[in-house]
């Protein structure tokens, strides 16, 4: 029996199983794609998906909000996600600590932290992420990282079995986490909150509004495409793409924006093979004028 089969045959209720889906519109970047998706609803759900797919020696990729993962035209392995039910008045009572689902949305998150004053959650304002997702990538912003307000992470293992990762001050790197395995998948984190800091609201309403000045919030985009370079003789991708004249330069349906040249937009139509062919040359191009391999930050 293959694995879709033994899936389906097994009518899990907290399973929702889409064949040859449009993806399109499950990335930021609205790419052309096309897969397989299977929407989860409970941690049971979670466990039970995660031992199907050892017994029949099956793939996955996770899908958050697709906010650093362009995805491919045809997906040739099923995407994972999940859409765990949460009641947002949770949210809305000050706690030393929260546990959160992790297909909770930062927005959400960073509403409480503007409406309770919520200490160290300011680092992601504006990131737009999945919990699930942002502690994968550490995603942070000239503001803080999520990692630094991560106490515990919930996962279900390749096995179907439970476990819970302690936070350490070595869990976390530059868009990065060294704690998970292959086959990992976050089902909860516990966030702690520094303390009350009165002057939240205002801190995420003017970085809000620097992000809108300086990023292309609305075009379909994946975020920053490189990492900045942290080795010796540092420097920021952005810049140094500006530096190159590169900004705004187009490549078929892509174009690196003239907003922020770390970002590259899809004008409509793009698919991966066209990010692929583009950041290689982008990054081709890095490396003949800085003599530096930036690292690409798009999960692809
Ligand atoms: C306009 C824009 C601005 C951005 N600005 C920033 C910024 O300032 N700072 C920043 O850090 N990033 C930024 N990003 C990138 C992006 O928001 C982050 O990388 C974010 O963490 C991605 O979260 P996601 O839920 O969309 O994950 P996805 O992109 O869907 O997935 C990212 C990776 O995490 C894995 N994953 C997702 N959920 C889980 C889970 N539950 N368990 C296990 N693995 C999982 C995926 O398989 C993939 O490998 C920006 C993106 C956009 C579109």
């Amino acid at each position: 029996m293959s694995f879709f089969t033994a899936l389906e045959a097994d009518q899990h209720p907290d399973i929702k199983i889409s064949r040859a889906l449009d993806l399109t519109l499950y990335s930021t970047m609205r790419l052309i794609a096309k897969g397989d998706l299977i929407e989860i609803a409970s941690v049971e759900g979670l466990i039970h998906f995660q031992k199907t797919c050892m017994q029949h020696n099956q793939n996955f990729r996770v899908l958050g909000w697709g906010a650093n993962q362009p995805l491919p035209e045809v997906a040739t392995i099923p995407y994972l996600k999940l859409n765990f039910p949460f009641d947002r008045t949770y949210l809305e009572e000050i706690r030393n600590e929260y546990y959160l689902p992790a297909s909770v949305s930062l927005a959400n998150l960073t509403k409480a932290a503007s409406q309770l004053c919520l200490g160290g959650w300011e680092g992601f304002t504006g990131v737009p992420a999945s919990l699930g997702g942002a502690i994968v990538m550490n995603a942070g912003t000239g503001l803080g990282e999520i990692g630094s307000v991560v106490k515990e992470v919930f996962i279900i293992d390749k096995t179907g079995t439970k476990k819970v990762h302690q936070v350490t001050k070595d869990s976390f790197v530059y868009r990065n986490q060294n704690f998970l395995e292959d086959g990992d998948v976050i089902y909860a984190a516990t966030l702690i909150v520094k303390g009350v800091d009165q002057e939240m609201p205002q801190k995420i309403k003017e970085y809000l509004a620097y992000r809108n000045k300086t990023q292309p919030m609305k075009a379909w985009t994946c975020g920053c495409m490189f990492k900045n370079y942290t080795g010796a003789n540092a420097c920021r991708a952005g810049e140094s793409i500006d530096i190159l004249g590169m900004k705004g330069m187009r490549y078929k349906n892509l174009r690196i924006s003239p907003i922020h040249a770390n970002f590259l937009e899809n004008l409509g139509g793009a698919n991966l093979e066209e990010v692929k062919e583009f950041t290689t040359l982008i990054s081709d191009k890095l490396f003949e004028k800085f003599g530096v391999r930036f690292e690409l930050e798009l999960k692809i």
